[in-house]
């Protein structure tokens, strides 16, 4: 079950207190096999039920891949028995090894011509108001995958037109612009691409990728089409400090990203990153608040915020959000 503690703060006083209330706290007893003891906090559903499995044989049926069993994200059992499922295309394969990430690295296989049908029939069928996209980085093809989010998006269009669109990219890494320029030709509703953690510890958690680059593939997005909307997100509990969040924050802001995600990093696996801290649901809440003061359009907060947990109502939210800005 998703845990949210509702803390309004607004104005001055409210900005700081809630910066008062930013206190990561509970360190991890690590257990005996190597894994981190989860607070009250994290609580899940879990993956089961008719629909769960309805929407598991589906993705099944047509070959697809999904972030929420490849990552695996601890909402899978909410979101499937809602058949919100987040298509993961361009194969389980990343060419990258990031230390968060629990996607199997190695070569990719070539890409599949089909996927693009499929994942359009896989929204169909689901009966999808909202779809996310996300894709494994495959720094192995010339244009990094850009054209095969175009065809995708492209087959939701033909198949599925009231289906409103989200992609999670990769960064194209030395391709930006081209694959922005191709995928932003195509519109999507909304383009997101996660910053995941503050800039000191790309080395350790993010080597393969730069913070500033992935910081102009947002603010370019904007540039070339602002109808787009644009989404990036943090994980919290890998060590940052809460003055580098607020950067960061301060950074996506001047790169004119509206929607900010911030979700509790989670150990996939003991080879993976540790958890530092488990932030909060209050802290979560006292991060939100600042982001609201600092101009998001919108913010998600909360130890099991996902880039894609509620995606389709936080689009009607955002639309509603830039609806009522547009008005003033
Ligand atoms: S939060 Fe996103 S990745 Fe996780 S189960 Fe839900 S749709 Fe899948």
């Amino acid at each position: 079950m998703m845990i949210r503690a509702a803390v309004v703060v607004s104005g001055a006083d409210g900005y700081l207190r809630a910066m008062n209330e930013i206190t990561p706290i509970a360190h991890p007893a690590a257990q005996p096999e190597g894994r981190q003891r989860k607070p009250d906090w994290i609580r899940v559903k879990a993956p089961m039920g008719a629909v769960f499995n309805e929407t598991k044989g589906l993705m099944r049926r047509l070959g697809l891949n999904t972030v929420c069993e490849e990552a695996a994200c601890p909402n899978i059992g909410e979101c499937w028995t809602k058949k919100h499922a987040t298509v993961m295309i361009l194969g389980d394969t990343c060419t990258r090894a990031c230390a968060f990430c629990n996607v199997k690295t190695g070569m990719p296989r070539a890409v599949d011509v089909l996927e693009p049908q499929h994942t359009a029939d896989a929204a169909a069928e689901l009966g999808l108001e909202h779809i996310v996209i996300t894709s494994v980085d495959r720094d192995d093809l010339p244009d990094g995958g850009a054209s095969q989010f175009v065809k995708v998006i492209e087959a939701l269009r033909r198949t599925t037109p009231s289906t409103t669109i989200e992609i999670l990219t990769p960064d194209f890494r030395n391709k930006a612009q081209a694959a922005i320029e191709s995928i932003v030709t195509a519109r999507p509703d909304v383009y997101n691409h996660n910053l995941e953690t503050v800039p000191r510890l790309y080395p350790t958690i993010r080597p393969g990728a730069r913070y500033y680059a992935s910081l102009r593939l947002l603010e370019s997005v904007k540039r070339h089409d602002p109808s787009i909307f644009t989404k990036s997100g943090v994980m919290l509990g890998l060590g940052e400090e809460r003055l580098e969040v607020h950067q960061v924050m301060d950074d996506m802001r001047s790169a004119d990203i509206d929607f900010l995600t911030m979700g509790q990093y989670l150990q996939p696996t003991p080879r993976h990153a540790k958890v530092q801290d488990f932030v909060t649901p209050k802290a979560f809440d006292a991060y939100a608040a600042i982001a609201r003061a600092k101009g998001f359009l919108l913010v998600a907060s909360s130890p099991l915020t996902r880039s894609s947990y509620h995606a389709g109502d936080d689009f009607a939210r955002l639309r509603a959000a830039r609806e009522a800005k547009l008005a003033r």
